[in-house]
């Protein structure tokens, strides 16, 4: 099982332990001991970067094990995994937005139910509780606006071995993306429509 480090800390370099790599197609596939790579998953892409002088294109996460795809070997032991720090902050930015969409819109009666926080495809989608209000694009935004103006903290809590993720005092999401630590590294977020289709809520976002 790899472990994660970015569920910890956001420490984009870290000294790592490559325990195998495998040919793959025309790649190759490469574990770790523990890793600050996210991997695709959750709503979110996949972290890029590299590992030693060898470039990281994509990783996922196939069973307990999460898997560093690159174009070249890489020698097993110590190395040093560097994450793409642009990357890396736009995709925590996204994920980020998609919480404060997902608290504003449950608290108007919808659940959500699915969420991509991919870059030019933010959406949040949702099925209607028992008393669902009509959501108004507006009104989403200017709930996150509201929220980001007052820059909340990001809270990060094990319990009962599930990551919980807050910000300041909204409810916590069971979570194991990446998030800004504080909601002002978001900047401006545009809520671009609201629409409704077979009785799901669609919510698209996008940063500016
Ligand atoms: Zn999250």
């Amino acid at each position: 099982m790899t472990l994660h480090l970015y569920y910890q800390d956001d420490q984009l370099i870290a000294p790592v332990e490559v325990l195998t790599c495998q040919p793959h197609d025309e790649l190759f596939a490469a574990t770790l001991h523990a890793t600050p790579f996210h991997p695709q998953g959750g709503g979110q892409p996949s972290d890029t970067g590299w590992i030693g002088e060898a470039q990281v294109l994509r990783v996922t996460q196939e069973g307990q094990q999460i898997v560093h795809y690159l174009p070249q070997p890489l020698q097993l032991g110590l190395q040093e995994a560097r994450v793409d720090e642009k990357r890396r902050r736009l995709n925590s930015r996204m994920h980020s937005a998609g919480h404060l969409i997902g608290h504003f819109v449950q608290s108007l009666g919808w659940t959500p139910i699915k969420a991509h926080h991919w870059p030019g495809e933010g959406r949040v989608s949702f099925k209607p509780g028992e008393r669902p209000q009509a959501v108004d694009r507006i009104q989403v935004q200017r709930a996150l606006e509201q929220w980001i103006g007052a820059n909340l903290e990001r809270h990060i809590t094990m319990e009962s071995g599930t990551r919980q993720v807050r910000f300041g005092q909204l409810p916590a999401y069971g979570c194991g993306g990446t998030h800004v630590h504080q909601l002002q590294e978001l900047g401006p977020v545009s809520i671009n429509s609201v629409s409704e289709k077979k009785g799901t809520l669609s919510v698209n976002y996008s940063l500016d």
